[in-house]
C-alpha cells in the first residue's frame, strides 16, 4: 500500500527524502539530504522539532535552501520559527529560499523578519522568485520546478482562486525525485513524475469526484504509477489508518 503512517523515509546511494508529516490543513514538513548537504521543502509547523530530532543543531545551521510550493499555512507554518532558530544558534552561511512568483505569504514572512531583526542577523537570506520553470542548481543538485494547479476557498467559500503553486523535481546523480505539492491533476505533473526513481504524489481531495484544487486517490495513483515508486501523502486523515 502506498499509504503509510509518517515519518515516511526513501533512500537512494546517497541521496534520500524524509517527509516528517504531509497532513492537509496540519503540516507538511520535508527533508532532502545528499549525505553532505540538507534541503527542506514545505517547512510546515514542527519542522523545528523534527529536524532537531533528525540532524541536530549542526547539521540544521548547514542547511542552504528552503524549497517552498505554496504558501499555504499548512507548508510555511514552520518558517518563521526556523529562521528565528537560525539567527539565535548563529548560522554563518547564507540561505536561499526558493518561491513562486507572487507568493504573499513568503515575502511577507520575510519582510517582517528582517523588519524585527535586521541589524542582528548573523547569516544572509537570499529570496529567489520562481517564475516559470527555468532549472536551477545547489550543491550539485539539479532542480527543475513546475507549475501546478492549485486554489483556495474565498470568504465564506463563495469560490476558489488560483494560487501561486510549484512542483519540484530534484536530481542527484541521476535520480529523481518528483514533488508535485499541492495540486490538481495536471499535465505538468504527468510529465515530471513520469519515470522519476519516486514520485511523491498528493491526494488531498476527500472524494471521488475530480476537483480544481487537489486529487482523488484515483487521480494520484495514476500519476504515482507512472514513476518507479511513489508515495501518496497530503491524504485526508480519515483514508488513514
Ligand atoms: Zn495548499
Amino acid at each position: 500500500m502506498t499509504i503509510r503512517k509518517y515519518p515516511i523515509e526513501w533512500v537512494k546511494n546517497s541521496f534520500s527524502i524524509k517527509i516528517f508529516c504531509s497532513i492537509p490543513n496540519v503540516a507538511t514538513g520535508i527533508i532532502i539530504s545528499t549525505g553532505k548537504n540538507f534541503f527542506v521543502v514545505d517547512p510546515g509547523d514542527g519542522i523545528l522539532r523534527d529536524l532537531n530530532n533528525e540532524i541536530g543543531i549542526e547539521k540544521i545551521l548547514a542547511i542552504s535552501d528552503l524549497f517552498i510550493t505554496h504558501g499555504h499555512h499548512d507548508h510555511v507554518g514552520g518558517v518563521w520559527s526556523l529562521l528565528t532558530y537560525m539567527r539565535v544558534m548563529n548560522k554563518k552561511s547564507p540561505l536561499n529560499i526558493y518561491y513562486p512568483k507572487g507568493c504573499i505569504e513568503i515575502i511577507s514572512i520575510y519582510n517582517a523578519f528582517i523588519k524585527v531583526y535586521e541589524g542582528s542577523l548573523p547569516y544572509k537570506i537570499v529570496l529567489h522568485e520562481i517564475d516559470g520553470d527555468k532549472k536551477l542548481s545547489t550543491k550539485k543538485v539539479k532542480v527543475q520546478p513546475f507549475p501546478v494547479i492549485h486554489k483556495e476557498y474565498l470568504t465564506n467559500r463563495s469560490g476558489t482562486r488560483l494560487v501561486p503553486a510549484l512542483g519540484f523535481k530534484f536530481n542527484f546523480e541521476g535520480i529523481k525525485i518528483c514533488y508535485g505539492g499541492d495540486t490538481a491533476y495536471c499535465d505538468e505533473l504527468v510529465k515530471m513524475a513520469k519515470d522519476s526513481d519516486l514520485a511523491i504524489i498528493e491526494a488531498g481531495h476527500d472524494d471521488n469526484t475530480s476537483d480544481d484544487m487537489h486529487m482523488t486517490m484515483k487521480e494520484a495513483k495514476s500519476i504515482g504509477k507512472s514513476a518507479k515508486e511513489f508515495f501518496l501523502v497530503h491524504v485526508p486523515e480519515r483514508h488513514n489508518f
